[in-house]
């Protein structure tokens, strides 16, 4: 069988590693419009973005890795279309043909309109290395930067900045920062963090515009306030890359659309990762992050070989800002009750969500122990009540 796997990213490695862990012997060809191969993305928001990592590092498989294995990586090359009755994706350098087809294409970033300003020079996205090329040798102390968006990447890249000694002041549209991903207790704490190292925090208000002639000075909010800046970088959500797929007619919701074992309404077309959505008790769900992307691709290529096995989501997510680690085991969606404890340090402590009685997720802000407990009593089907959680002196006795 001839695999092809679009989408060069941490899916696609992972996916081909586990094929050949697997024993498949047939050809595996990954392609992907980026020049480097497949890479990590999550250092791009911290470490890679502060100078403190290395692309060697950042990179996931050296080049004597993909020929041992015999992959075939085509970078640099863009798929245009996807020619279902022949089983061959077109690109601007040719035609590949498949037997068993992957799309593991991940999100792009979303970005603000011309009208708004979202074009003009000093207006940076975070998601790929030409981004973080763009951006790193605009981080100058002293200058002042304007993240919009209070999710992961907004704080993640305004921490950094920060550290670089560059003035930052964060917008969040939202009444507060984190609200797509995190409860406002674990906000706060965020918040906080941020505050004390002396970012500029500004919560429910919108932008009206980048400011600027052929480069962006400054920012103008929705309540008249114009905030100038030197650079400003948007992060403010990511959608998934379903182009190829809407018009190859494969089905789409919320992604590209799965069955539980990750195959599209084309029994031979495959997705994981950020650009793919599987069946979920509350519909269609999309996890972008990197565990995702790995478990996913693993379990896809299990099944592309015949294994017929649900793919069964672990979720874990951490974020490094300033000195603190925010560990998230879980998914906290539909959640009806939140229990807080307190942790050891300044900026710490644990968040417990709770959906109708039952535990579904843990935020840990520097407490490794109650994310590692969290995470084994969900993955566990444990879930101690509330009570227990708040008055356990030693969280141990919770297992
Ligand atoms: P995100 O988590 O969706 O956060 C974007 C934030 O920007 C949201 O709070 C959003 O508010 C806000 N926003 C949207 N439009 C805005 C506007 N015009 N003005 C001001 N705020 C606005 O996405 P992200 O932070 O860009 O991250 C991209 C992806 O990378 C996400 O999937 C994220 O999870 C992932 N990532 C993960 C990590 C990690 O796990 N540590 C780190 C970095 C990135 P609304 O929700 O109200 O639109």
């Amino acid at each position: 069988m001839n695999i092809v796997i679009l989408g060069a990213g941490q899916a696609a490695a992972s996916m081909a590693a586990k094929l050949r862990a697997l024993g498949h012997e047939g050809r595996i060809t990954v392609i992907g419009d980026e020049p480097a191969p497949p890479y990590q993305r999550p250092p791009l928001s911290k470490a890679y973005l502060l100078g403190d990592m290395d692309l060697d590092r950042l990179t996931l498989r050296g080049a004597e890795w993909w020929d041992e294995h015999q992959i075939t990586l085509r970078l640099g090359e863009r798929a245009t279309g996807i020619d279902r009755d022949r089983r061959v994706i077109v690109t601007d350098k040719g035609e590949v043909a498949y037997d068993a087809l992957a799309l593991t294409l991940g999100a792009s970033p979303r970005r603000l309109p011309a009208a708004m300003g979202g074009h003009l020079r000093g207006v940076h996205v975070v998601r790929n290395l030409a981004d973080i090329a763009g951006v790193r040798p605009e981080l100058v102390a002293g200058r002042r930067l304007v993240v919009i968006g209070g999710g992961y990447i907004g704080l993640e890249a305004a921490a950094v900045a920060r550290k670089l000694g560059l003035e930052v002041t964060l917008v969040e549209a939202a009444p507060r920062i984190l609200g797509r991903v995190a409860a406002s207790e674990t906000a706060d704490m965020i918040r906080a963090l941020h505050v004390s190292h002396g970012v500029e925090v500004i919560e429910g208000v919108g932008i009206e515009r980048i400011t600027g002639d052929s480069a962006a000075d400054g920012v103008t909010l929705a309540d008249g306030r114009h905030l100038p800046a030197d650079l400003v970088i948007c992060g403010i959500g990511v959608a998934p890359e379903t182009t190829l797929a809407e018009s190859a007619g494969l089905a789409l919701d919320n992604g590209i659309a799965t069955d539980a074992q990750g195959r599209t309404s084309d029994p031979s077309i495959w997705a994981a990762g950020d650009c793919a959505s599987f069946p979920a008790p509350d519909g269609q769900m999309r996890l972008e992050s990197v565990g995702n992307a790995i478990d996913m691709a693993e379990a896809v290529a299990a099944n592309i070989l015949g294994a017929d096995a649900a793919y069964i989501p672990k979720p874990w997510f951490w974020s490094d800002q300033f000195e603190a680690k925010l560990q998230i085991a879980g998914l906290n969606v539909g959640y009806n009750r939140v229990v807080t404890r307190s942790g050891a340090g300044a900026h710490g402590g644990s968040v417990w969500y709770y959906r109708d009685g039952r535990l579904i997720a843990v935020d840990a802000l520097n407490d490794a122990r109650a994310y590692m407990i969290g995470k084994r009593l969900i993955e566990g089907g444990k879930s101690p009540s509330p009570e227990a959680v708040l008055e356990a002196t030693d969280l141990k006795a919770l297992m």
